[in-house]
């Protein structure tokens, strides 16, 4: 069994995989590479998140002759997001790196990445200047996707960044005392602020296998981003039935004048038809997203843990350090008489 190195890491690497199998093994090469030219102590910490391959083992077999790389397998897959969170709790080091296993986010944009860390940037971001190997439907949601949370959001979320990234340690401790069930990492640290700063980065083909993001994880992601960090779509829910109910009082008033004034007035039903759809329409749509913000409500009131922890490897969770500053304790207020 690896011990653990005596010196604390300057360096964290989180890496979340997902029957990653075909990557795994070209993925560790580079990383070996990339830690040798890293100025400081690194540990990688490999995040499973409920592979069902063999890159388990391959990560598991690493993290016991490799003291630098670490294995935290989750108890099954509970999305990327997560899984990054995960990884997140268990980093020990000054600076932490979020990756994805894919080599998509080339393992020695780290050392540019790190150079502007140690210029003093809190956390640093790769902006996707190409994004090569994504089909051109992909690449059209996701402008899409960026340019209406960008609309949506008073957070200014930079576009084409995805959760690849370097933080520092005060900044990740901000995000750790985040509790919200629904994460959007990125979004979440856009909102923390700090000095950020950004590098540009040509967004390769995956290296080997398939996309772990299907359609519905992919919409449950913008979902999320939106959701979470937007309440634009409830108070749309209110202009939209403001505009529906004003033409409905329109309509009705036309109506009532013609009831008067028109004797023939039986027929109608398709007018009626296109009345009672639109609003029946419209009434779902906006309960629908009004669900949307209940069912997150839902979600953080049941307060289970975020992940649950299967098995690690050269990682004792228990002995990372809990570093969250204690939030600052209101003095009681006494009730006014
Ligand atoms: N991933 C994960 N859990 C999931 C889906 C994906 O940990 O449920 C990991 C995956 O192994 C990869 C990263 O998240 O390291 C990004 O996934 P992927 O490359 O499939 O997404 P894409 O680049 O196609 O958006
Ligand atoms: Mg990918």
């Amino acid at each position: 069994m690896a011990s653990r190195p005596a010196e604390p890491p300057t360096y964290s690497l989180v890496i979340p995989i997902y029957n990653e199998e075909a990557v795994l093994p070209v993925l560790l090469h580079r990383l070996d590479r990339l830690l040798e030219r890293l100025d400081g102590p690194a540990e990688v910490i490999i995040v499973d998140d409920g592979s069902r391959d063999a890159g388990s083992i391959v990560a598991a077999a690493r993290a016991m002759s490799d003291p630098r790389y670490r294995y935290l397998a989750l108890s099954r897959n509970f999305g990327h997001q997560i899984a990054i969170t995960a990884g997140l709790d268990a980093a020990e080091g000054d600076a932490v790196v979020i990756m994805d296993a894919d080599l998509q986010d080339p393992p020695e944009v780290v050392l540019e990445l790190a150079a502007k860390w140690r210029d003093g940037f809190d956390v640093v971001y790769a902006r996707r200047v190409t994004r090569q190997g994504e089909s051109r439907f992909k690449r059209w949601t996701a402008a899409v996707f960026y340019r209406l949370l960008g609309k949506l959001t008073s957070v200014e979320i930079p576009a084409n960044v995805g959760d690849f990234r370097l933080v520092d340690r005060k900044v990740l401790d901000a995000f750790r005392a985040m509790p919200e069930r629904d994460r959007f990492v990125r979004g979440m640290f856009a909102w923390l602020g700090f000095s950020q700063t950004e590098i540009a980065f040509h967004r390769e083909g995956r290296n080997a296998g398939r996309t772990k993001y299907n359609a519905a994880k992919m919409i449950r992601l913008a979902l999320d981003g939106i959701v979470a960090f937007s309440d634009v779509p409830l108070r749309l829910a209110l202009w939209a039935g403001m505009l529906v109910s004003f033409c409905a009082l329109a309509y009705g008033s036309y109506v009532i004048w013609l009831a008067f004034h028109d004797t023939r007035l039986v027929s109608g039903w398709a007018s009626t038809v296109v009345v009672i759809s639109l609003l029946s329409g419209v009434n779902l749509l906006m309960t629908g997203i009004t669900g949307l913000y209940v069912g997150r409500i839902h979600s953080e009131v049941k307060s289970r843990p975020l992940y649950v922890v299967g098995r690690t490897v050269n990682l004792d969770l228990a002995t990372v350090p809990d570093r969250i500053p204690e939030a600052p304790r209101r003095p009681a207020r006494r009730l006014a008489s």
